[in-house]
């Protein structure tokens, strides 16, 4: 079998038992990206030279016999809005094109101590702003069940990367869903943690209150694995709790027994049959292995969608102000003076759905709109807080679906933005109340994966791992290989 088959953790295992070398573990991936990523795009980078100068010196360490990493020569690809010392973080935008990070980003120095190899950095939405990858400046990226098909957004390059073996591991970052929603299109697990659980710093900002650094693997195991590394307090985001993390791997077992899963009926009306289908049966693996289920109610989540466009907006409009053609990146060629440097820049830089968030953020801000939209939205986000919260302390979690629908046809939506919105729904209430959830895959609607999303309570990750875990063992949906 070639190694980029294998799963993180059977990696890790290889190497540390010396039955392969790191060089041969990366190399292997290497080529898989050369054979198919021009079908699939998911790369915006591949690090060739820096990986394999990487996997030597994990192979060196070795030799002399020298602890290792958790990760210790596993390959991970990294969003490129996640900055990884000397190498480009476009956030797939013209904007940022030719921008090089002088730093790692808080996450990246902890894979790196952890003895990872870093691959490249992966395409996606431009600045994270999207729910199918059609908003990179530079390409589309494919879903590898369906070259057709999106693989979901704004993390679609690092979750199609995992899925087509193009990387045993990779992050995203989360706003909105763009871990969970992508993971679930492409057939993978996929992990939001609670806000403040991993360090922002060196990632790019685009609502500095909903984002969250997310991991992604092919089974549960490895997306535990990836989660304990980079998880902890960070002096350099002050956002980061100073609370332990766990050794994941202890939640790692099949017994649920009495745990309590809600299940909000408000999320079920409506949902097509087929994936209404896959949840159901879902539940009935949770209840065979001893969990209780039962009916909840969580009435304010209809408001979800309107209130993270405000906010996001908002958010992203200031922290956006930040390229103005002058300190990264682009710059436009025609300009008069200073204030032409930014006008044109931005105008040339940034694509239609950013400008879009723009204009509105800066609507929603604006004075005699700032009471009507901006505070509104807030008081709603402490309302669907404690919505959560009421529901949350009598249950370990929520389920529901990741997505209402499985991949869509590549310019299926992107010309009605709202429809594009709406896929949201059972993913954005999660960032809005700061809550983490993992996507779980659960089987297939036509040749196309369908995940199921488990909400739970502030730094419950270790609950969610051993639910997912729980569910992954009892079936065998996982990791059917792409046909690509
Ligand atoms: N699809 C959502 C949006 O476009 C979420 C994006 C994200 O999580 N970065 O805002």
């Amino acid at each position: 079998m070639e190694l980029y088959r294998l799963k993180a953790h059977e990696i890790r295992d290889k190497i540390i038992r010396k039955d392969v070398k790191a060089e041969e573990v990366v190399k292997s991936f290497l080529s898989r990206i050369e054979d198919i990523d021009s079908k699939l795009g998911a790369y915006l980078y591949v690090a060739k030279e820096e990986s394999i100068k990487e996997a030597k010196r994990v192979d060196i360490k070795i030799e002399k016999g020298e602890k290792l990493g958790l990760l210790a020569g596993i390959p991970i690809a990294i969003k490129d809005n996640i900055s990884v010392l000397g190498m480009q973080n476009t956030c797939a935008s013209k904007i940022l094109e030719g921008y090089i990070s002088p730093y790692d980003a808080f996450v990246v120095k902890k894979l790196k101590t952890c003895d990872s190899v870093i691959l490249g950095k992966t395409n996606m939405d431009e600045f994270a702003m999207g729910s199918s990858n059609e908003n990179s400046a530079f390409k589309i990226v494919k879903n590898p069940f369906d070259l057709s098909r999106v693989p979901g957004g704004s993390s679609g390059g690092s979750a199609a990367a995992v899925a087509s073996y193009e990387a045993a591991l990779s992050l995203g970052t989360e706003t909105g869903g763009s871990v969970r929603q992508p993971a679930s299109f492409c057939g993978i697990v996929g992990l939001k943690p609670t806000y403040g659980r991993v360090s922002r710093n060196g990632v790019v900002a685009f609502a500095s209150t909903l984002d969250q650094v997310g991991t992604m693997g092919k089974d549960v195991e490895d997306c535990a694995l990836i989660t304990e590394v980079v998880s902890g307090v960070d002096k350099g985001d002050f956002t980061t709790a100073d609370i332990e993390v766990p050794n994941y791997k202890k939640f790692l077992t099949k017994d649920v027994k009495g745990k309590r899963i809600g299940v909000p009926e408000e999320f079920f009306n409506g949902l097509d049959g087929k994936i209404h289908k896959k949840i159901s049966d879902v539940l009935r693996v949770f209840k065979e292995n001893g969990a209780i289920v039962e009916k909840i109610s969580l009435p304010l989540l209809n408001y979800s969608i309107a209130d993270y466009y405000i906010i996001a907006c908002a958010e992203a409009s200031s922290n956006l102000a930040r390229f103005d053609g002058v300190k990264y990146g682009f710059r436009a060629k025609n300009f008069k003076d200073a204030e032409d440097i930014c006008i044109n820049s931005r105008t040339e830089g940034f694509g239609r759905e950013v400008k879009r968030r723009i204009i509105l953020g800066t609507y929603v801000l604006s004075k005699g709109y700032y009471d009507a939209y901006y505070k509104k939205a807030l008081k709603v986000r402490n309302l669907i807080k404690m919505d959560f919260q009421k529901v949350l302390s009598k249950y370990d979690a929520i389920i529901t679906p990741t997505s209402p629908t499985t991949a869509f046809k590549i310019g299926e939506k992107n010309k009605d933005v709202l429809s594009m919105y709406l896929g949201d729904v059972y993913t954005v209430p999660v960032n809005i109340a700061g809550l983490p959830a993992i996507t779980v895959p659960c089987g297939y609607v036509e040749g196309l994966p369908v995940g199921f999303q488990l909400i739970g309570n502030y730094f419950g990750e270790g609950t969610l791992f051993n639910l997912a875990f729980s569910y992954e063992k009892s079936t065998k949906h996982q990791n059917e290989i792409p046909n690509i």
